[in-house]
């Protein structure tokens, strides 16, 4: 069969892709190598900048019991603190049971979801070949990729940022125990940082991002937390009072925030594949959702003529990428590489106690405006 719209990956950019291009019609195969509902290394608070688009594509995650948050706490090693308002607010709830909706959504719209692994993509004669694990091969007329941040994909392709260190590590897990649900609280540690808040089962979403270099010398997770996280008052409370909810926490290496191109080899890059902003910004989500939708809407327009040819569709789309997320992109560079120099991160929080009023418009830099409903 030949599909309107591959999407390879089917995290909360494919998804999101595949929802809206189905209930507009169009011939979509998702291609995803996990089964869902799966767990995965994410803070799992997303901004309210995306409900009105959400919510056009017939999904309300407040139906699901996402935690409605608005208060945002930042502490440093030091243990100083600081604690606001958000500027819009966001919500919590796990990836485990969005992905999982979501992709059921995309189903009910027409959308076929097969779980294999995308081994190569190639485009020859104005349309795409797409090839999977056990030789399956498809063909499509558009491709987006929406394979995350770090891909067999990206090797095949030989991306540049893949040949620049990819230092980080991330980790994760749910955990019993006593935490506002309308809170997000983001801890800075040595190497790093940590983001606590709640989802939809009232479980608490405890994640973060290390530097590689601080967590080599420790033996294990567990040993890192205890000996580094913990040196933070707040962290030392969750890791001695908490009941962890997982069998163990889950982690991942090799993230990287290296520049990544919006079009590579014609097919159109959404989400993390796209580009990857710290989670210190707890916008990631929001951008993966807003790219699916920019994506979309380019390509509704190349296939009723309003974008002519190929060319005007990958320029176009690459045009809104760059106006939308370079500027986020930059400012959570930014404010990560500060949180990240030591005793620096004391003086920033200094600061912002005496003049708490900037913390907001630091927060709105690295978020978007409400998206609109259009589809
Ligand atoms: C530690 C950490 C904490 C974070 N916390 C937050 C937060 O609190 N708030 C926030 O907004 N953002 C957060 N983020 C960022 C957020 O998780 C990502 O920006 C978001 O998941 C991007 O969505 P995506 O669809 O682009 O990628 P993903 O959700 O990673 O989806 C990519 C999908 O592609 C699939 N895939 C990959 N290769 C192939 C292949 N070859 N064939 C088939 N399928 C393939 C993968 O299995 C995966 O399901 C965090 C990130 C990290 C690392």
């Amino acid at each position: 069969m030949f599909y309107d719209v591959i999407i390879a990956g089917g995290g909360l950019a494919g998804l999101t892709s595949a929802v809206h291009l189905s209930k507009k019609g169009l011939s979509v195969l998702l291609i995803e190598k996990h089964g869902y509902p799966k767990h995965k290394v994410c803070g799992e608070y997303i901004s309210n900048e995306v409900l009105p688009y959400l919510k056009a594509l017939d999904f309300d995650p407040f139906d699901y019991g996402a935690k409605n948050i608005v208060d945002f706490t930042l502490s440093t090693p030091g243990n100083r603190s600081i604690s606001t308002k958000l500027p819009s607010g966001g919500f919590g709830i796990s990836r485990y049971c969005i992905d999982w909706e979501l992709s059921k959504k995309a189903k009910q719209n027409g959308a076929q979801i097969e779980h294999l692994t995308v081994t190569d993509i190639q485009f020859k004669n104005d349309q795409f070949e797409v090839f999977t694990n056990q030789n399956k091969k498809y063909k499509a007329s558009i491709v987006i990729g929406s394979f995350g941040k770090r891909s067999n994909l990206d090797i095949k392709m030989n991306r540049k940022f893949i040949q620049k260190p990819s230092p980080f590590l991330g980790v994760k897990a749910h955990y019993k125990g006593d935490f506002p649900e309308d809170a997000v609280s983001l801890h800075n540690f040595d190497g790093g940082y940590c983001g606590i808040s709640k989802v939809e089962t009232d479980l608490i979403n405890v994640c973060y991002i290390a530097d590689f270099k601080s967590f080599k010398h420790f033996k294990n997770i567990e040993d890192f937390q205890q000996k580094v996280l913990s040196k933070n008052k707040y962290l030392k409370t969750v890791f001695e009072t908490y009941k962890i909810a997982f069998e163990k926490p889950l982690s991942i290496s090799q993230v990287s925030f290296s520049s990544k191109q919006a079009v590579e080899n014609h097919i159109l890059m959404c989400g993390d594949s796209a580009g990857m902003i710290h989670p210190l910004a707890g916008n990631g989500m929001s951008m993966a959702i807003r790219s699916a939708q920019m994506a979309c809407l380019q390509i509704l327009k190349f296939k009723n003529g309003q974008l002519p040819c190929r060319a005007d569709l990958e320029n176009e789309y690459t045009r809104v990428w760059n106006k939308e997320f370079s500027n986020r992109l930059k400012s959570g560079h930014i404010i990560a590489r500060l949180f990240r120099l030591g005793i620096f991160s004391e003086w920033i929080m200094i600061f912002l106690k005496i003049f708490p009023f900037i913390l907001p418009p630091i927060i709105k830099r690295t978020h978007g405006k409400p998206m609109e409903a259009t589809l």
